[in-house]
């Protein structure tokens, strides 16, 4: 039986859908203000990890993830940047969805936009100022009236917002926000204005879902204010509005500091893939139970690239394709641990047990060594990885150096180099330096792909 952390309790409970085999998944998506860095990656990751598992357990899934494509991030980026919003917005998409596709994370079923909901906004708003839960300020903005919905704050922060008489309109929360005359705005009942941030969610589950969810999700930082704002207006505005279960997913954090306060650039997902097989960065950001906190540190894509290493290793020189009855008690240590609110770092030691198990039975010369691999290779797929072919992937060496040990480290870092000077001079189109530094490589045992971009090298 599974068990979700719902955020919402503050506890573990038994997950049970609200239809039969059916999952209802509304997860907050990216404001499309810049291109995505590993932290969009994390919590993306991660919530693709839950859905392929409940997927494994028969559900058929709805999954929803809006795009903020209008935000004051975005206006002020488009200034920044001299070019339209349309144009900043649709590039960044476009990224984001390559980003997305390269990480290997399952499409949404919908992937609705912000700017295609208008209307939806507009008449949610239209219903909760009928029902008085919002009115229009002195400055043209139509705000959300706390103090009209009594349990507000009750679910995130139950301690500081107790006592509801306390509370002041410094806290009320802008639904509609008139726009100036050089910023974009749609027209409504309230003059030219735009949709606050937390309103577009509720409009958008409620019309891409309707009103009974299973499963909301979003980053940890999300919790308060926008996920209990998003609980105010829909209760308010919804009859039998029903969110079973919240999901948040932890920070991931830059030595210790939050990913969003970081040197974002180096950090962005295409730079990772570019240096990085996928399969190694979603290992890195599945490594840590997904409600904790997770820490980027400069040798962390090097360990889970050892740590891949060794079981496609094992996979090697096997049919992991046959079907297997084998490996039981090795399955149903990874189900359990799946079970139990997604234990990560007991699933990952089932997978590196099992490649044990097979190493040895390698050695034994058994020909059970199929099926145990054909059990790793299931087993790892449910959290999206060893989907590559053994040796192809272990033919790969990435482009800066791979191992800790001294002499290895030493090695790569001599590669990395020879490459960098050749690519250099093959840029500026000095052949005889390029073609120099190209014999020095294949002395060294490698192979040399050429792309557009970049180089590839391959141990022969
Ligand atoms: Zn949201």
């Amino acid at each position: 039986m599974l068990k979700i952390f719902n955020s919402i309790n503050n506890k573990k409970e038994k997950f049970i859908s609200i239809r039969k085999n059916k999952v209802n998944i509304y997860v907050c998506g990216v404001t499309v203000y810049d291109t995505c860095h590993i932290g969009h990656g994390r919590t993306f990751i991660s919530f693709d990890m839950i859905i392929r598992y409940l997927i494994y357990l028969g559900y058929k899934i709805n999954y929803v993830r809006n795009i903020t494509d209008i935000d004051d991030k975005i206006i002020n980026k488009s200034y920044k940047k001299k070019i339209s919003i349309k144009k900043l917005t649709k590039n960044n998409i476009l990224k984001m969805k390559k980003d997305f596709k390269n990480l290997n994370l399952l499409n949404p079923n919908k992937e609705p936009l912000v700017t295609n909901n208008i209307q939806n906004i507009i008449k949610l708003i239209i219903k909760l100022l009928k029902n008085n839960n919002a009115y229009i300020s002195y400055n043209g903005d139509v705000l959300f009236s706390i103090k009209t919905y009594k349990q507000y704050g009750y679910f995130f922060k139950k301690k500081e917002y107790n006592n509801i008489n306390n509370l002041d309109n410094k806290i009320d929360f802008v639904l509609w926000k008139k726009s100036n005359i050089n910023e974009p705005g749609w027209l409504s009942p309230w003059g030219i204005g735009r949709p606050g941030w937390h309103i577009e969610c509720s409009a958008i589950y409620n019309k891409y879902l309707g009103t009974k969810i299973d499963i909301h999700g979003g980053g940890q930082d999300l919790v308060f204010p926008h996920n209990e704002n998003e609980i105010a207006q829909s209760q308010c505005a919804f009859k039998n509005n029903i969110i079973n279960y919240w999901m948040h997913i932890g920070m991931l954090m830059i030595d210790n500091e939050k990913m969003s306060k970081s040197k974002k650039n180096d950090f962005k997902i295409k730079k990772m893939l570019n240096n990085y097989n996928n399969e190694i960065i979603r290992c890195f950001l599945l490594s840590r139970h997904y409600r904790k906190p997770l820490i980027y540190k400069n040798n962390s894509l090097i360990k889970y690239t050892n740590i891949l290493r060794f079981m496609y290793k094992s996979l090697q020189n096997t049919n992991p394709n046959v079907k297997t009855l084998l490996g039981k008690t090795f399955k149903k240590r990874f189900f359990e641990a799946m079970n139990d609110d997604f234990n990560i770092s007991e699933s990952y030691s089932v997978l590196l047990s099992l490649s044990k198990e097979i190493n040895i039975l390698k050695k034994k010369q058994s020909s059970k060594v199929h099926n145990f691999a054909a059990r790793l290779r299931q087993l790892g797929k449910i959290l999206g990885l060893l989907n590559n072919n053994p040796d192809i992937f272990l033919k790969k060496i990435i482009k800066k150096p791979l191992q800790t040990k001294n002499k290895k480290k030493f090695y790569y870092k001599y590669i990395y180099k020879i490459n960098k000077i050749r690519n250099y001079y093959r840029t500026n189109k000095n052949w005889k330096i390029a073609d120099k530094m190209k014999n020095k490589l294949i002395k060294l045992n490698l192979k040399i792909e050429d792309n557009i971009n970049n180089t590839i090298l391959y141990k022969k």
